[in-house]
């Protein structure tokens, strides 16, 4: 093999059309789904990889821990699965990702505070803190 290839774009696989989400849909968004067809992108979902099942009840982070609206505490999944995810992403060579903003996994800059109310506060779910700690450009669906 030959020539240079550009960088996979590591996406939240819910945005490419996979139904991975709590409530065992997906939040398919057409650009995301266009590079994961053109063979630019690598979907994944870290809630998955850390063994959670789907469908699934929501979870909401609150500081470092991850917690159902009746107070079931999922952290050591959600923490595995941002590992493993993470795992996946350096073995691909990833440097940039879209990724579905607001969830406690996946979302950027701002996520819902816990409290299950649709508010939201300043944070990072915990798959996409460990991509900006690996300086990974972390962008949103919303940014495109
Ligand atoms: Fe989508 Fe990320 Fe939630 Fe998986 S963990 S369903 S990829 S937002």
């Amino acid at each position: 093999m030959s020539g240079q290839r550009a960088s996979l774009i590591v996406v939240s696989a819910c945005l490419a059309g996979i139904r991975c989400r709590y409530d065992g849909k997906s939040r398919p968004v057409d650009p995301v789904v266009e590079l994961v067809r053109a063979g630019k992108a690598l979907p994944l979902c870290p809630e998955q990889l850390g063994g959670l099942p789907t469908p699934r009840s929501p979870h909401e982070r609150v500081k470092d821990r991850f917690l159902s609206k009746s107070g079931t505490d999922a952290t050591e999944a959600f923490k595995r699965g941002a590992n493993e995810a993470l795992r996946i992403v350096l073995l691909a060579g990833c440097k940039a990702a879209i990724l579905k903003s607001r969830s406690p996994s996946c979302g950027s800059g701002r996520i819902y505070d816990g409290t299950f109310t649709g508010r939201l506060v300043a944070g990072n779910g915990i798959f996409a803190e460990a991509l900006k700690a690996h300086h990974i450009e972390v962008m949103t669906e919303e940014d495109l």
